[in-house]
């Protein structure tokens, strides 16, 4: 008996061995994998971003002596009387080209996150910024930006990056609102983790089938295809921003009603998985691990 009970305890042992074998070959392969196996492809999308990066500033120069000697030409009144028309089209679309590449800086440089840095951000002030930035746009268009103001703690984020994802979605509201609308900016909830914002609109709205589509790379809607200028890069730069502070961004539309967008920003530093909803009229990104 005591030699059996002696050969279960060595099968055991042995048992144990084994499995903390395979648990440290995993992790040193694990190891090998991030460390030494990924580090050419990290250099590679460095390299590739640094590519863009110098394509796009490169085209931007040529753009821009394009758009000042077209604006010199204008000024001519003999060239005026033959192709002023034909000149102000093509400076609109310089500009459209510009916005283009202007979007796909930005979105090249957030998909990094070692460039990014975090801190406590006052998403009050942040708001007011973009506010005041859109302004001029708001009068234009005829539409009223409307903060209704509350006390908001900070959030941990970047405080460009939560500027430039505020912008993108109030500039839109603004864009694809009804003559005479309103763009509503409030702060929704607050809870222990984290601050989730409103931006509301009562303009065209988006059909419940184009919803999942709206934050894909130049997507745009057929709604506002011929009718307005637009990139579609706008919200899936939104999309990034969301992404990586570990947030939550989701949409409700009714067409000829409005939209509401409702971002949710962490207060304190957290991890990041992807969790992607569509339901009834909406649609979710989800990328916290927190209770909401
Ligand atoms: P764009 O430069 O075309 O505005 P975005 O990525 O910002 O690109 O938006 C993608 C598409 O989603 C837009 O073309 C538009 O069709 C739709 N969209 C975004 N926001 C709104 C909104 N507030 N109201 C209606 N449609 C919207």
């Amino acid at each position: 008996m005591t030699g059996f009970n002696q050969v279960t305890r060595d099968i055991e042992l042995a048992q144990l061995a084994l499995y903390a074998t395979i648990v440290l070959v995993s992790l040193l392969v694990w190891l090998i994998t991030t460390r030494v196996a990924l580090v050419p492809v990290r250099d590679s999308l460095v390299a590739q971003k640094r590519f863009i990066e110098s394509v796009a500033h490169e085209l931007r120069t040529s753009l821009s002596i394009l758009k000042t000697q077209t604006e010199v030409a204008k000024m001519d009144p003999a060239v005026v009387s033959l192709v002023g028309d034909t000149l102000n089209e093509n400076i609109k679309e310089i500009d459209h080209i510009t916005e283009i590449l202007n979007n796909l800086l930005v979105f090249n440089r957030v998909g990094t996150l070692e460039n990014i840095v975090f801190d406590t951000v006052n998403m009050e002030v942040v708001i007011e910024t973009v506010i005041s930035r859109l302004q001029r746009l708001a009068e234009y268009k005829g539409v009223a930006v409307v903060f209704e103001k509350s006390t908001i703690p900070l959030v941990y984020g970047n405080s460009a990056g939560l500027e430039q994802a505020l912008f993108n979605l109030i500039k839109n509201g603004i864009i694809y609102a009804q003559k005479g609308g309103t763009v509503t900016i409030q702060c929704l909830s607050v809870t222990e983790y984290n601050v989730t914002l409103r931006i509301s609109d009562d303009g065209i709205g988006i059909a419940k089938d184009e919803l999942p589509h709206i934050f894909k790379l130049f997507y745009r809607t057929d709604s506002v295809q011929g009718t307005t200028t637009g990139t579609g890069l706008g919200l899936a730069l939104v999309l990034e921003i969301i992404k990586l502070h570990g947030g939550k961004i989701s949409v409700e539309s009714t067409p000829g009603v409005g939209t509401q967008f409702d971002v949710t920003i962490p207060r304190r530093q957290s991890g990041v998985t992807t969790n992607r909803q569509i339901h009834e009229g909406g649609m979710t990104h989800d990328f916290s691990t927190q209770k909401v």
